[in-house]
């Protein structure tokens, strides 16, 4: 399976694609995990990366079709991938259209989140991630007494906002999700290849409607999408 994720920051693609792993047993790429990583270990990426996520705005292209060059062209990606916060303008989905097609290995299908800005700008504000494991949490939606630390690393360290997660920079994203990453589901659409789903819901009501929407591709893709 070869699948883009398309949606707004806090749209859920990242908590939907852990879904898809385990599903599926194909990494998920995020590029947004990529360039934090490249910013934590100071490399030459991350360093030119840094000023524009802390901004809101698009890293430029030229670093981020590099690390997904290199990326894809890792062994575990050969059987398929999701895609998750790429690409994010026409000139990303132009490049990795271009990538795949040397490969002989086309997009299976591109699904796109659909939320409410208000519900998002609130799920955000919300979102708060381990520095060690990367797991996200959020605030209004763990059980009542959740501790502020991340249980699932044996020393517990504590819970961080996201620097760009604070709300100022969050309208900015979204302004630049809407610019310049929206137009890319008529893109996408044009070949066929889109699916979008509500995904104002709780978590598994909106797992159940990917897995509707990648049900309901053509059999042959969905063949593809299977290997
Ligand atoms: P994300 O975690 O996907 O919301 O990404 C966090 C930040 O990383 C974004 O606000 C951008 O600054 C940068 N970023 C992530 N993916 C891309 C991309 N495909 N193109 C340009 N910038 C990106």
């Amino acid at each position: 399976m070869r699948i883009v994720l398309m949606g707004a920051p806090g749209s859920g693609k990242g908590t939907q694609s852990q879904y898809l792993v385990e599903r599926f047993g194909i990494p998920q790429i995020s590029t947004g995990d990529l360039l934090r990583s490249a910013v934590a270990r100071g490399t030459e990426y991350g360093l030119r990366a840094k000023a524009a996520m802390d901004s809101g705005q698009l890293v430029v292209d030229e670093i981020v079709l590099g690390i997904i060059r290199e990326r894809l062209a890792e062994k575990d990606a050969a059987g398929g991938f999701i895609l998750d916060g790429f690409p994010r303008n026409l000139a990303q989905a132009q490049a990795l259209a271009d990538m795949l097609a040397v490969l002989g290995k086309p997009l299976d299908a591109v699904v796109l989140f659909e939320v409410d800005y208000a519900e998002i700008i609130k799920r955000i504000s919300g979102r708060r991630s381990c520095q060690q494991c990367g797991r996200v949490f959020n605030v209004h939606t763990a059980p009542p007494g959740t501790p502020p630390h991340c249980d699932q690393c044996d020393d517990k360290p504590p819970l961080v906002q996201r620097r760009d997660d604070e709300e100022a920079t969050v309208r900015r994203r979204l302004e630049v999700y809407e610019q310049q990453t929206r137009p890319l589901a008529q893109y996408y659409a044009a070949q066929g290849l889109l699916r979008s789903i509500d995904a104002q819901a709780g978590v598994q009501q909106v797992t159940a409607r990917l897995v509707a929407a990648l049900e309901s591709l053509p059999a042959a893709r969905r063949r593809s999408a299977a290997r």
